[in-house]
């Protein structure tokens, strides 16, 4: 049994998602009123405040629609509207943050939403230094403060702590999971343990999480991160790229992670490069390994350390608060890369400066490259878990977005999207386009998202168990 058992697998449940219900919306209506649901839970219908509350996304592009929204109160009323969904044939989709973009999501359509918003409990315990959440917590831990905390760890949560702390399925202890039949089981190491090797990294098809444990870790240098923000003259911006380059080859220290922004400035109606240099550890420490950056001298607009819970909010003049606003178009395209490329980089700042001239309506699109450590997370083995990007370095995010509806817009971000993720896949170090699954943007082969690893020592029957309706 090979990778196309676990492809095979997956892809049945998501078949599942990806049709329209035969029923009508009355029916569909009649089904879920008739059920007895405990007091606080909530049950809506388009045109309502309520629905609209439990659906909304942050991005519009290719987004499922639903005929009935359900934000269940208990655990019981997860199982219940699961299993109405199933014996009814109605595709349904739990939502956590409500901040995934793939456009995948546009196959589902009339569908149940499943709203965990009400499992929003933290609980710390001291004593086994663990941490649990409810499936709909967003914690302040990536580059921006809404996803949902588990939505981000199933695919398996990156960012700038992956050196020294690893990927946040790394922590992750158990998993308090209702299947796709409505059972209740514990996932973990020694629960379901083939179930726990899939969740962590392989995606959100498994079944709905209604709590996670995680381990906690000893905060770094007292939880103070230096960071120093930038904007690098345009002349300078080869020199810039080729210090990035520097890193190439696992050279980035575990402390340091780098975003770099491509994006258009509308003060000064040109492209412009920016720079967020952050460091776990103290000022001179990280002056030190800045210095590169130092010594090109850019326009430093902020060079300050906050303590790690305040970066996002605080970088880039706050514009977490606008990141999280949600309802405008998302078109994402994501790369994973392992190895970094100054000439592919410059080659795409000059066809964004371009295209920023050429489709006005297009410059709100950027670039961002977000260079993470992996040192801790190279530390755990390869086969440990479902993700398999742990020597990735750097995640390239084509974040485009546009506010008209002509399709001539549609039509011209999709064009440069995809000539650009060609070029920038191909001197990524992969083989072929490689993307972590939270990030895939729906037109990948099967490969690209989970790799193109053997499988055959995992038991199927489980999996299908597990994830058939
Ligand atoms: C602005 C922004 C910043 C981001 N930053 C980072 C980052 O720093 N690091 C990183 O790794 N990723 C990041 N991401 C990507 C993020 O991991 C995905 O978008 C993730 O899927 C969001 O989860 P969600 O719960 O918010 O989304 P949702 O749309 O609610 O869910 C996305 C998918 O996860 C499933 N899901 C969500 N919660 C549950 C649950 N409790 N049980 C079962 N399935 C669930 C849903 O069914 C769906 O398939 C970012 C995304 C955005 C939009």
């Amino acid at each position: 049994m090979k990778l196309t058992v676990f492809l095979t697998l997956l892809g049945r449940f998501a078949s599942t998602i990806a049709h329209e219900t035969l029923l009508g919306r009355h029916d569909i209506k009649t089904i879920f009123t008739g059920a007895h649901w405990s007091i606080n839970t909530t049950v809506s219908f388009p045109g309502s405040d309520s629905f609209t509350n439990a659906t909304v996304r942050w991005s519009t592009f290719h987004q499922p629609t639903y005929a009935v929204a359900v934000s269940p109160a208990t655990e019981a009323d997860v199982i219940q509207a699961v299993k109405l969904a199933t014996s009814n044939g109605i595709p349904f989709l739990a939502t956590g943050g409500r901040h995934g973009y793939t456009t995948t999501l546009g196959a589902l359509n009339n569908g149940l939403a499943i709203d965990l918003g009400q499992f929003d409990t933290i609980r710390v315990d001291q004593h086994r230094g663990t941490l649990t959440i409810g499936g709909a917590v967003t914690l302040k831990i990536g580059t921006c403060s809404c996803p949902g905390m588990v939505g981000v760890s199933l695919g398996p949560g990156l960012g700038p702590w992956g050196g020294v702390h690893g990927l946040v399925i790394d922590a992750l202890l158990s998993l308090h999971v209702v299947t796709a039949n409505g059972t209740l089981i514990e996932v973990s190491k020694s629960s379901n343990p083939d179930l726990f090797w899939a969740f962590r990294g392989a995606g959100a098809n498994f079944g709905i999480v209604l709590s996670a444990t995680y381990q906690l870790q000893k905060q770094v240098n007292n939880g103070q991160v230096f960071v120093l923000e930038s904007i690098i003259p345009n002349k300078l911006n080869h020199s810039y790229f080729d210090i990035l380059e520097q890193y190439d080859g696992g050279k980035l220290p575990k402390e340091l992670a780098i975003f770099t922004f491509i994006a258009f400035n509308s003060t000064t109606e040109a492209v412009q490069l920016r720079s967020i240099w952050t460091y776990f550890g103290p000022e001179t420490e990280a002056r030190n390994a800045m210095k590169s950056i130092y010594d090109l001298n850019p326009t430093i607009t902020s060079e300050v350390t906050y303590g790690w819970n305040k970066v996002i909010q605080s970088v880039s003049g706050g514009s977490d608060y606008y990141q999280c606003q949600r309802g405008s178009v998302q078109d994402i395209y994501t790369i994973n890369a392992r190895n970094l490329s100054t000439s592919t980089y410059k080659d795409s700042f000059e066809r964004l400066s371009n295209f920023y001239e050429e489709t006005p309506a297009g410059r709100e699109c950027l670039l961002q490259m977000s260079m993470y450590p992996n040192q801790a997370a190279l530390a755990v083995p390869d086969d440990e878990t479902a993700y398999p990007w742990r020597d990735t370095i750097a995640i390239l995010d084509l974040l485009f977005t546009w506010k008209d509806d002509t399709s001539n817009t549609e039509q011209a971000v999709e064009t440069l999207a995809k000539d650009l993720r060609r070029d920038l896949a191909a001197t990524s170090g992969y083989p072929e386009l490689a993307v972590y699954i939270n990030s895939a943007h729906g037109d990948e082969t099967l490969e690209s998202r989970y790799g193109a690893r053997d499988y055959s020592w995992r038991h199927a029957e489980k999996w299908e168990r597990a994830t058939r309706m």
